[in-house]
């Protein structure tokens, strides 16, 4: 490749500054000598080009083109020579052209290559200074002879651009060196990259917008199947790999992204040419220009194949083991309410009091296990929601009502004064009921008595926030950020004098995504907590 460049580098020497030079030596002095060594000279250098351009286009050996390269080093090195000497010899200013050969030789030969130019040039303009000395031939053009001949001016011109040019050569080999111990240590970071992405199975890629290219790294095109060839992938190339049903996903995270500037973090699946559905997690961000528009997104791939078949097997295991616990469980309950009301004989007192324990404990049960259903329903995408309008002033005024009893026994407010009469959202009642009476529920467990809870309803541009503020024992900053994982709980002495399972966020956030919805926290440990629900007025289809 670079043995091109300087075919390419030779070109535009020729066409800008031998033709122009030719040129104004015609235009000045007319049909001269010194024209006509110009004119010899150029033409040379232009057919020598020529042929070296068609060889390098033809020849793959790597050695011939070494030999090939070499040659026009040799050619152009002779050709300078004869330059100068057709200039004047030892009063040519041309002599600083030899720098050319010497810092191409750097690019393409490394070290060898700039000192055998550089050797090259001097012993080519020494012999002929030398030559000119001892009158082997006169230098054409010198407009002064008699300096050929002078001894001293000889010697120190040698010394002088030998000097130079040796000087000249080690800064160019010294400047390749570090550009070429940069490039290796970019190369070896690069392929331990590569190597990392390959352990790790993923890939990164970099979408130019503008121009539609999409620059994928070698793992991913493993990852997506895909032979990786010099004609880069497109964005409407990556869509065809898109599992039909999330394609819609894909197109409006990345338009979103592409619009807002933000990063991206989603799931999809990937359908690769021969059947196989892959599940691949991509993260991503957007970058603008200084004017704001959105030139490219970069970002990441990751095959989670394994673990997504994995969560499905455990999915399946949560919701048939669950199925197999209702039937008992709700057996237990019947029977118990049965022995209760004095269905099989006279319970006394004492009798009484255990088989309500026994009532209350299965009670609890059947809720836990009601819990693990609901969320192996969602987790596996078997969840059909029954969204209907739904006036939430309502609901929250009804779920106010219902949980005031609970309030009232441990002294606590319950608050709710609505400031409309009726909002109205697309969602399933039952289950952002649900959600809101869980967050209900651990704000009564978690405040202290005589204490106020209050539940707020604001209107927004897309949908509603529902807030739950409560003046409870908070949650240390430490652990908010691992509350909605299931089965997390607090470490904590008044989190754990309390029933829980540490499922009811961790439920209650899978209800409000499915809506489109978000569910915020904020909290100061021992002074109270506020959960914020954000639902769209329409779920996005
Ligand atoms: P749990 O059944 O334990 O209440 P949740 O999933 O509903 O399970 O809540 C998880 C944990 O988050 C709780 O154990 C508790 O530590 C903390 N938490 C939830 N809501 C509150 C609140 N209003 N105030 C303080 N801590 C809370």
């Amino acid at each position: 490749m670079r043995t091109r460049w300087y075919i390419y580098l030779r070109w535009f020497i020729l066409s800008a500054i031998v033709v122009p030079g030719i040129v104004s030596l015609y235009v000045g002095y007319g049909w001269s000598a010194q024209l006509q060594d110009s004119l010899k000279l150029g033409l040379i250098a232009f057919g020598t080009n020529a042929v070296f351009f068609a060889l390098s286009r033809m020849v793959k050996s790597k050695t011939v083109v070494r030999a090939l390269i070499t040659t026009i080093f040799v050619i152009d090195i002779a050709m300078i020579t004869f330059f100068i000497y057709t200039k004047g010899g030892i009063e040519s200013r041309s002599v600083i052209v030899y720098v050319v050969p010497i810092i191409m030789s750097a690019a393409i030969f490394s070290r060898k290559g700039v000192y055998g130019s550089a050797l090259l040039s001097v012993l080519a303009y020494d012999v002929l200074i030398l030559c000119n000395y001892f009158g082997v031939f006169a230098s054409r053009g010198s407009l002064y002879p008699d300096l050929q001949i002078d001894s001293s001016y000889v010697i120190n011109t040698i010394i002088f651009f030998n000097a130079l040019l040796i000087l000249i050569s080690v800064a160019v080999d010294f400047i390749a060196r570090l550009l070429m111990s940069n490039e290796q240590l970019a190369t070896r970071r690069l392929n331990e990259l590569m190597r990392a992405q390959s352990i790790a199975k993923f890939g990164s890629w970099e979408w130019k917008k503008v121009a539609d290219v999409l620059v994928w790294s070698d793992e991913l095109y493993e990852i997506f199947g895909i032979e990786k060839t010099s004609v880069p992938i497109t964005f409407e190339r990556y869509l065809e790999c898109i599992h039909p049903d999330d394609k819609k996903l894909v197109i409006d995270e990345i338009h979103k992204a592409s619009l807002t500037g933000m990063s991206f973090a989603f799931d999809h699946r990937i359908v690769l040419a021969n059947g196989t559905v892959r599940y691949i997690s991509s993260n991503g961000q957007s970058y603008s220009d200084k004017n704001g528009e959105i030139t490219h997104l970069t970002g990441t791939a990751r095959d989670i194949t394994d673990s997504k078949l994995l969560e499905h097997a455990k999915n399946d295991f949560v919701a048939v083991t669950s199925h197999q616990l209702r039937t008992p469980a709700t057996i237990v309950k019947q029977y118990t309410t049965m022995l209760s009301e004095g269905y099989a004989g006279e319970v006394t007192t004492q009798q009484k009091d255990f088989l309500k324990t026994i009532y209350d404990s299965n009670e609890r049960q059947i809720t836990i296990i009601n819990d693990l259903l609901n969320i192996a329903r969602i987790d596996s995408g078997n969840f059909n929601m029954n969204v209907q309008r739904t006036d939430l002033i309502a609901m929250l005024k009804q779920i106010r009502i219902e949980h005031s009893g609970k309030y009232k026994s441990k002294n606590q407010r319950l608050l709710f004064k609505p400031k409309y009469q009726k909002v109205y959202c697309n969602v399933d009642g039952d289950q952002i009921k649900m959600a809101i009476e869980n967050l209900l529920d651990n704000a009564h467990k978690y405040t202290p008595a005589k204490k106020a809870v209050k539940i707020e309803l604001k209107r927004k541009r897309k949908g509603v926030l529902i807030s739950i503020s409560d003046e409870g024992i908070g949650i240390p900053s430490k652990d908010i950020h691992k509350i909605f994982d299931m089965f997390s709980r607090i470490d904590n002495p008044s989190v754990l004098q309390e029933e829980g399972t540490g499922i009811g966020l961790y439920w209650a956030k899978k209800i409000i995504t499915v809506h489109g919805g978000t569910i915020d926290v904020v909290s100061e440990h021992k002074h109270g907590t506020t959960f914020t629900i954000g639902l769209p007025y329409k779920i996005a289809k």
